[in-house]
Formats: structure tokens, sequence, C-alpha cells
């Protein structure tokens, strides 16, 4: 693994937020300074195809990425951009027997106004 592979490894194991390119990038900088936006760009592309991160694509916003790899559900904080983890069960066995065909895949995209943007809001 490369040093740059590694800190951008570190930065999304050590968060416990589902963080953009953008955002990974910046905290990777403030390690390995001299890193590029293109290092880490690539480096996501080959961490998720090797299954040691998970990419969260959301409709309308850039991908998140996630130390969590198994599969599971997120929400969409529509106000901030932040995603969430969703303790939902996987939905493949109803759906299955609502439709009488096999599921090969489901997207479910839940938009919410999360905690932070709501006590936002009321102050
Ligand atoms: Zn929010
Ligand atoms: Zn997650």
């Amino acid at each position: 693994m490369t040093q740059q592979r590694r800190i951008i490894f570190d930065v999304i194991q050590n968060s416990m937020r589902h963080m953009t390119a953008e955002q990974i990038y910046v905290e990777a900088k403030q390690i390995l300074p001299t890193i590029a936006m293109g290092t880490v760009y690539r480096n996501l592309g080959l961490m998720s195809d090797a299954g040691e991160i998970l990419r969260i694509e959301m409709p309308g916003q850039p991908d998140h990425f996630d130390k969590t790899v198994r599969p599971h559900h997120h929400c969409l904080c529509t106000y901030c951009g932040e995603v969430y983890d969703i303790p939902v069960p996987d939905l493949t066995e109803q759906l299955e027997a609502t439709i009488g065909s096999p599921v090969e895949s489901y997207d479910l995209t839940v938009r919410i106004m999360c905690d932070a943007c709501r006590k936002k809001n009321a102050q």
C-alpha cells in the first residue's frame, strides 16, 4: 500500500462521518501537504473497487465514502448534505415476496433534516 493510500484509508477509518472526496482531500492534506486531489480520487476508486471502503451514490450529491463495507442503508440531509447510516433491515426478501421475481439490487434514498440542522433551524 502506498503512503498516500494508507493516509486516505486512515482518514476514512478515523472519521465518524461519510465523507466526500473533497472532505477526505482536506483531511489528508493536513497529514501530507503534497497530496493531490487526483491522487485522492484515484485511490478512492481503487479502494472501493477492492471492497476496502464503500462508495455511496446519492442522486444530485457528490459520492460519499464509508468505512462500513457491509451493505446498509443511508439517509441524506437535504439541508447540509451529510449522509447518515440507518438501521433498516435488508428489504430484498420482502421485495421478492411482493414482486415474485428475484431482486438484483435496489436503491433507497431517504431524505431528512438531520438533528444538527433541526437545532440550527430552531435557534
Ligand atoms: Zn443536516
Ligand atoms: Zn454508512
